[in-house]
């Protein structure tokens, strides 16, 4: 294995290799550089150019164009992955499209990409791309047998150990050589497992469970360092929920049966105004956070259980939070 990634962008629009500068540019901690191998494949036939790539070696990572413009009778990103899937099924495939209108493209197509982004915000998902390399190559130098060895991947805390083996799906708990494996795992840990809070939080979720808001979070956050979650996928700041309460009751000294968010207002540094408040009724100690209203683009906010409701998009599942949304009378 080469010291860097090596990524293949397979596209008919040349102006999009202007990203392999900053692409190669980009540096993050604990992680390698990539190489881009821009391919255009504008106009040339889409059979040889098949067959040209699969003669090279398989990359870390593919970032396919959604419609491509060629001569032969493939002409779309996803026929294109489908048949490169055939020889190369370790890499993960981004799929890039021009604008954010993911909606457009039929969900069984998506389901043949490790993700979708547009070329917008494809820099802010520099890191995503890179933690994708990172951790495709580390599962395939890995031999996985049981649920128990894929958990230690995950370096979940021990205390969790058990209810994560009953979360994890019936079809990542065998089949581990099946080529599929990979990309369905990378799925379910980074759209379910730090998706949905509940194992994980983010710093919001993170914030409010501690009784804390995000500024009165900041000041705490480096006593929290030991609950990061930094297992495979890690694509951003997440902590396990069990380990923060752990270090909470920690080190406010708290009995088990005190709730955590009554307790943050006891760690060192926190004051008043660091105390997060219900968005409905501006009284302290909301014990989640739940959307504003039904909307499509209402924000999350710290609200009670009793001034709150179940929201009805979201199914609740037994091992994740309930996704709440304001009820105010
Ligand atoms: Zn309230």
């Amino acid at each position: 294995m080469t010291a860097t990634y090596q990524f293949l962008w397979i596209d008919d629009d040349k102006t999009r290799e202007d990203f392999k500068d900053s692409l190669q540019a980009a540096r993050f901690p604990g992680l390698k550089r990539a190489q881009l191998t821009f391919t255009n494949v504008k106009k040339l036939d889409s059979g040889v150019v098949l067959s040209e790539l699969e003669k090279g070696t398989e990359p870390d990572l593919v970032l396919m164009d959604q419609f491509i413009d060629t001569k032969g009778v493939i002409r779309q990103g996803y026929s294109f992955t489908e048949i490169l899937r055939e020889k190369w099924n370790r890499c993960p495939i981004v799929g890039v499209t021009a604008a954010r209108r993911r909606d457009d493209i039929d969900l069984d197509k998506q389901e043949q990409y490790e993700d979708i982004v547009s070329v917008e915000d494809l820099r802010q998902n520099y890191y995503t791309l890179f933690t994708l390399a990172e951790s495709h190559r580390r599962l395939a130098k890995k031999t996985l047998r049981t649920a128990d060895s894929l958990l230690k991947l995950l370096k979940a805390p021990k205390d969790e150990l058990d209810r994560l083996q009953t979360a994890l799906p019936q079809s990542l708990k065998n089949d581990f050589t099946d080529t599929s494996y990979p990309r369905r795992l990378s799925r379910w840990i980074r759209h379910t497992l730090q998706g949905r809070p509940g194992f994980l939080y983010d710093r919001a979720w993170a914030a409010t469970h501690l009784g804390l808001n995000e500024k009165g979070f900041e000041k705490v956050e480096r006593q929290f360092l030991g609950a990061l979650y930094s297992g495979i996928f890690r694509t951003k700041d997440l902590w396990w929920s069990s380990t923060l309460r752990s270090i909470l009751f920690q080190a406010t000294g708290a009995q088990k049966s005190k709730l955590p968010w009554q307790l943050g207002g006891s760690l060192k540094g926190i004051t008043e105004s660091h105390l997060s408040k219900c968005h409905c009724c501006s009284k302290l100690y909301p014990e989640t956070l739940g959307y504003e209203d039904l909307g499509a683009k209402a924000r999350l906010v710290p609200l009670h259980l009793s001034c709150s409701k179940p929201h009805p998009k979201y199914d609740s599942s037994l091992f994740f939070d309930e996704i709440r949304v304001m009820e105010c009378d």
